[in-house]
């Protein structure tokens, strides 16, 4: 048992120095909502769907360090109305059309939504017309359900060493960009074994040929809610 601990929600969570509120939580066993966050990635911060509170602070809990005596929330209903907010607008900004997506029941958001208890997406759609990219003779890049999270670019750079993805512009301009001459997934050297084929949350970066290979229902969160996942189940997942 570490000798460092920090309170969520009441309870005491032990930590070694360098962990984030995030990660020390995760192995505690306790559930904090994230899409942006991967165990195995450096953190980005964006989605800010991990938010907790600190005193009288809002920080996101994958890029705060846990230290000693503090007091994290994360379990209130502001907090819930906050993440709420963030997954709606998520909704509405892309488009995810899950009926139709094979990610389905595989799909982070989707599951977060669920677990969230959202009813609908609250805000107007904004039903964006962006590239849908099948040059790649083993993957469809789809950006209208791209999230923006980063994870594929980060996972290209630092895991695989390959730097294929990127965002580029800024605010609600920003969009992912394929790192070749002409655009394309196809021009790359993107392989089914790199990790950022396998780290998108949701359904934009999606293996060809391989629909329905399970049937709805019987995917990662028809089975249970995600919020029950163990940190360890749910990487292995990704
Ligand atoms: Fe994240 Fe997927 Fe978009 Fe890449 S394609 S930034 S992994 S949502």
């Amino acid at each position: 048992m570490s000798e460092h601990s920090f309170t969520l929600d009441g309870k005491i969570i032990p930590f070694t120095p360098g962990q984030t509120i995030i990660q020390a939580a995760m192995d505690a066993g306790h559930y904090l909502p994230y899409l942006c966050y991967h165990p195995d990635m450096k953190a980005h911060g964006s989605c800010k769907v991990c938010t907790v509170k600190v005193g009288e602070r809002f920080i996101a809990s994958c890029t705060t360090l846990a230290q000693e005596s503090l007091v994290v929330e994360s379990d209130s209903a502001v907090l819930h109305e906050e993440r709420l907010s963030l997954i709606q607008m998520l909704f509405v900004e892309g488009n995810h059309f899950c009926p139709s997506c094979e990610k389905s029941g595989n799909c982070q958001l989707q599951a977060t939504a669920y677990d969230m208890k959202m009813m609908t997406p609250h805000y107007p759609q904004f039903f964006p017309n962006r590239p849908v990219d099948a040059s790649h003779p083993d993957f469809l890049l789809d950006t209208n359900r791209c999230i923006l999270c980063s994870l594929c670019v980060r996972a290209s750079r630092d895991v695989d060493g390959k730097n294929i993805f990127g965002l580029s512009g800024r605010g609600i301009h920003t969009r992912l960009i394929v790192n070749s001459a002409s655009g394309k997934l196809g021009d790359t050297e993107f392989s089914a074994d790199d990790k950022a084929a396998k780290v998108c949350p949701v359904g934009a970066i999606l293996p060809k040929r391989k629909g329905f290979a399970v049937p709805i229902g019987e995917r990662t969160y028809d089975e249970k809610p995600i919020s029950v996942f163990t940190a360890i189940e749910r990487k292995e997942k990704t």
